[in-house]
């Protein structure tokens, strides 16, 4: 086994909370090494060669790129001067099961859209949640810590709140303190109570992409702010989301970091109840002061084996909640794209929403030529699904589980059609994944994707799990996109240099 002398910090896994970490402390001089197992960055968040086209594996819809939003605190905390990206104000349409279509615009045409399509008794329901977005926006980016896990993050947090809280008793925005108190603990459907099935609807398929529940169950304030996303604007990454995972990656090593392709990670050594070590597939022991682990916490305990923390010994077998995913990658003639219409769209076709009854679409743009062959257009067609029955399929009966896969994939194009109608004549190319795959690409066990669901604020998993360990991406607060990992890894890379000695 070759030893490496001089690694400090190891982070497992270059998604974009593992790289955001890694970026930020390779900056303030510490010796970051990024061990992925895969051959590119990204991960969920990646893009992948196929037959000439550029597909996104899993996410497409990029936020938090507005000045002073997340991806621009990491892009100075990093050392990026530019993010390859184009902003868009279009920032998908959303279809519903009566016909109905809405243009979720992140300027203010909003209003007026949201008025034509749920009428103006729909207004209080916005209302209230883009100023609770505000608020919440508001303190998110003052960067407390939630929830805090050291005397530092303590005064952070009490910091960051006293600072809110004074500038909301200036402004006069203090009289909305104990609505805030009552959200923090109540779900989003308490605002929708007098709410038309149409507008409950398209608030859950929102809320199901941003915050993996629906507003029976998603809290609040976080449902609030999580459903502001297309009012910050989003972008679009030229060459595909995966951009994100390689502009990270280049900072990472302009910073004097480096980064291991095709190193699995399968081991952490521990010695006195902390890692001094992480041991790859092929055979690499890289000493480690510190560990960061950018997966879930059921990848993590595998890793730790008998030396895993109480909390992750506790773990049920496999996850009770969350979601995988089922993905369609369509090779797409360009001419049945109409010219105007949005890159993302949101086709809700009934409850219950996921398998299929929900489906999110997005389209390369036309003028990102290296996305596809000339003339072609490259699509990710996405929708939530449960892992159990995947796996049970998988393992029983290998003919069943590509039969299912073919017929979900099927349905999948039918309700995309609704979206962009003669699609499936226009089909050059399609490749179907399920959790299985996405197991196969990402290492995260059994598919489990996008985080926990965003119920409570207070079952948030806070990233520091022993001396020397931290677990960043969406698995901590504040859970899935690629925004939010992005908070949480600069989160992490503050509490490893505090931990390091070496300040904020
Ligand atoms: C279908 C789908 C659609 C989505 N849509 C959106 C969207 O539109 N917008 C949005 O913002 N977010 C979206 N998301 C969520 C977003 O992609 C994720 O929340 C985010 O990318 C997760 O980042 P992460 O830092 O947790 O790491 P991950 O992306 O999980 O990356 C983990 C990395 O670790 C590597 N790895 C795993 N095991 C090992 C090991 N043992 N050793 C070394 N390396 C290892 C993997 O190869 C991977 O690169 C979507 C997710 C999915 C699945």
């Amino acid at each position: 086994m070759r030893m490496s002398r001089n690694s400090k910090v190891v982070i497992i896994g270059a998604g974009v909370g593992g790289l955001t970490t890694a970026a930020m402390l390779a900056r303030q001089g510490v010796n970051v090494t990024v061990l992925e197992s895969h051959i590119y960055p990204g991960g969920c968040a990646g893009t992948f060669y196929h037959q000439g086209y550029r597909f996104e594996a899993g996410a497409t819809l990029a936020g938090g790129f507005y000045p002073g939003g997340p991806m621009d605190l990491v892009a100075q905390a990093a050392g990026i001067e530019n993010w390859p990206a184009h902003p868009s104000q279009d920032v998908m349409q959303v279809h519903l099961p009566d016909g109905a279509q809405i243009i979720r615009y992140g300027d203010e045409r909003r209003w007026e859209e949201r008025q034509r399509v749920f009428g103006p008794q729909s207004e209080p329901f916005f209302r209230w949640q883009e100023q609770t977005a505000d608020a919440l926006w508001d303190l998110a980016l003052r960067g407390p810590a939630w929830p805090p896990q050291s005397a530092a993050e303590g005064a952070g947090l009490l910091a960051a709140g006293g600072g809110w809280l004074a500038e909301r008793l200036r402004t006069g925005a203090g009289l909305g303190l104990p609505g805030l108190a009552v959200d923090a603990f109540s779900p989003v459907s308490r605002h929708l109570a007098r709410a038309s099935d149409r507008l409950r609807l398209f608030v859950d398929g929102q809320l199901l992409i941003a915050a993996q529940t629906t507003s029976e169950n998603a809290n609040a304030l976080y449902g609030a702010s999580a459903l502001d996303l297309p009012r910050r604007g989003v972008v679009h990454l030229e060459g595909g989301i995966g951009a994100l995972g390689e502009t990270l990656a280049a900072a990472l090593q302009r910073n004097g970091g480096g980064i291991l392709y095709r190193q699995e990670a399968t081991r952490i050594r521990m010695e006195g109840g902390r890692p001094v070590a992480v041991q790859t597939k092929k055979g690499l022991a890289i000493e480690a002061d510190r560990v960061v682990v950018n997966l879930p916490p059921w990848n993590i305990a595998g890793l730790l084996g008998e030396d895993a923390p109480p909390r992750l010994k506790k773990l049920p077998p496999q996850p009770t909640d969350g979601w995988g995913a089922f993905t369609v990658y369509l090779g797409v003639d360009g001419t049945a794209i109409p010219a105007d219409s949005s890159l993302h769209h949101q086709v809700l076709v009934g409850r219950p929403l996921g398998e299929g009854n929900s489906v999110f679409i997005s389209v390369s743009p036309q003028w990102d030529k290296g996305r596809a062959p000339t003339g072609m257009r490259a699509l990710t067609l996405s929708t939530h699904t449960e892992l159990a029955s995947w796996w049970e399929l998988f393992q029983a009966d290998r003919g069943a589980y590509e039969a299912r896969k073919e017929e979900m994939a099927r349905g999948m194009v039918s309700v995309a059609e609704r979206a962009i109608p003669g699609l499936r004549e226009a089909i050059h190319l399609c490749k179907p994944g399920t959790p299985v795959t996405f197991q196969r690409f990402t290492r995260r066990r059994w598919g489990w994707v996008g985080g926990f669901p965003q119920t409570s604020l207070f079952r948030a998993w806070p990233p520091r799990l022993m001396d020397g360990l931290w677990m960043v991406g969406d698995s901590i607060f504040p859970g899935q996109s690629t925004a939010a990992v992005a908070l949480g890894g600069m989160r992490v890379a503050r509490a490893v240099g505090r931990d390091l000695a070496i300040g904020d």
